[in-house]
């Protein structure tokens, strides 16, 4: 057989997890394991670290990541980001968003399956807790069916329990990743009165993760995560999968230890024993060819290699690969698709990473005073106004001074001072002359550029204009 033509793609036409009706189908997936368990738990054990820890970590005073959209402020590895970092930060989201795609069409859903916070959190911590509370997929259905016995209530009502605490662990660190952790610690050591919004955040946060682990559940793969609904145009024949090798394990059948003798039935690998369906956390059957639903979280790849091993035939018959390489035999090759997609990509990250080394702690504005013309002053000298904005992107205060390039001319504040102060993460606003010999000037408008200086370092040149008069 060299083509799926042995399924009934009717499947296609409706999901596994809602009936004929359009109820909802609860899973009991089968408590996973095996290798790629294992490596699942090592992925987890690092993604729980990391995002726990996360909040705790400062680089120079700053966090290691700080999303705070509702100020604006963006840290990186203890890089401060700001609103006039809007390049840098759109070409980061661009080059972020070219990875996934590049990532996605090579490798399909791995992230899906190791790293995907929701994956992780519903797979490896919530599951497990059901697990451990109510048992394998046995027990749990046995469960559900009987009647609301004590031992029922205190299974059911402590799972819950235990769920809705990881939640608001869950909601106070993303709050910490948001808003820093100075200010999720205020929230939760104040009164709720003197933080409501942040009290309200936390609430509605807790409320949205438990309501997604416990009651929703892989529907958030299936019908809501964007990324889910873009594998169907960015996976293809090339892109790696956990796939079921159907020319090897088709025509399916049970094992049977009473086939008469001198009779050949030919029968594939696989005894359709059901345990990769069972296993899925997605209620799908991979036997059926690449779904949209699987996130490819490796449980059915287990599942079957543990069967292979007992009825000993070679593992593998579900496994990573492409249509394309069980279709022809052969091993897996990178498409044209992948390599197009890798040229943008690395010229994405050069330019990145150029605005990134080439980016300023200061940035600066300067304009003429709007309808302002040139003042002539009585030492032969022609003057202009002008407005700057210095916004200072570092966790220090920094004390600059302006000065003009080439000493072209020179600049007097208009309070007077020499140097302006600019406290840390925050923008100064300063009004100054700049004044030019009238012997000087060449032109009606004559192109100037202002160097911003700390000390002995010059950290900044704008260009600007200068209007004057000719003699
Ligand atoms: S676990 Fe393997 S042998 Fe069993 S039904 Fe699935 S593919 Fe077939
Ligand atoms: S089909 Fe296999 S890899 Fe995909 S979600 Fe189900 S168990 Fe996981």
């Amino acid at each position: 057989m060299s083509n799926l033509d042995f399924i009934d793609e009717a499947y296609r036409d409706s999901i596994a997890t809602v009936d004929s009706e359009g109820k909802r189908v609860w899973v009991y997936p089968k408590k996973p394991s095996g290798r790629y368990h294992n490596y699942r738990v090592i992925a987890t054990i690092i993604f729980l670290t990391v995002f726990f820890v996360g909040p705790f970590v400062k680089i120079n005073g700053q966090p290691l990541l700080m999303i705070n959209v509702f100020e604006r402020k963006f840290v990186l590895f203890g890089q401060l980001f700001l609103p006039q970092d809007s390049v840098i930060f759109s070409v980061g989201l661009l080059t972020f968003f070219v990875f996934i795609i590049v990532f996605t069409v090579v490798y399909g859903r791995f992230w899906c399956g190791f790293a995907c916070p929701q994956t992780v959190f519903m797979e490896m911590v919530f599951r497990k807790i059901e697990y451990w509370i109510e048992g394998d997929r046995k027990q749990q259905i046995a469960l559900n069916k009987a009647p609301w016995t004590t031992e029922k209530i205190l299974k059911k009502g402590g799972k819950r329990l235990v769920f809705l605490l990881i939640s608001i662990l869950i909601a106070h660190t993303t709050m910490a990743y948001l808003i820093g952790l100075e200010a999720t610690k205020e929230i939760i050591t104040q009164s709720p009165t003197e933080h409501m919004t942040g009290f309200i955040g936390l609430v509605a946060f807790t409320g949205i993760f438990y309501y997604v682990f416990t009651v929703l559940r892989e529907q958030v793969c299936i019908s809501i995560c964007p990324y889910g609904r873009l594998q169907g145009v960015l996976m293809g024949r090339n892109t790696v999968n956990i796939i079921y090798d159907w020319i090897r394990g088709e025509p399916r059948g049970k094992l049977n230890k009473h086939e008469p003798a001198g009779i050949s039935i030919p029968k594939g690998d696989c005894i359709d024993c059901k345990l990769c369906v069972q296993v899925c956390p997605m209620g799908i059957d991979i036997r059926n060819g690449a779904q949209l639903e699987c996130t490819n979280c490796t449980a059915c790849i287990d599942a079957c290699d543990d069967v292979m091993i007992k009825i000993n035939k070679p593992t593998g018959l579900i496994r990573y690969g492409s249509v394309e390489s069980v279709e022809k035999r052969i091993p897996f090759k990178l498409s044209f698709r992948a390599y197009a997609y890798s040229a943008v990509l690395l010229l994405l990250v050069g330019i990145e990473a150029f605005l990134l080394l080439s980016r300023s702690a200061i940035e600066t504005t300067v304009m003429r005073v709007p309808g302002q013309m040139y003042q002539e002053q009585a030492n032969n000298k022609i003057s202009n106004l002008y407005n700057a904005q210095i916004v200072n992107k570092s966790n220090n205060e920094m004390v600059v001074s302006l000065k003009v390039e080439d000493n072209k001319g020179s600049i007097r504040l208009i309070d007077g001072k020499k140097t302006i102060k600019v406290r840390k993460e925050g923008k100064a606003d300063v009004v100054f002359f700049l004044e030019m010999d009238k012997a000087a000037i060449k032109k009606i408008k004559t192109n100037l550029a202002i160097e911003v200086w700390q000390g002995e370092d010059k950290l900044e040149t704008i260009k600007t204009t200068f209007l004057g008069t000719i003699e």
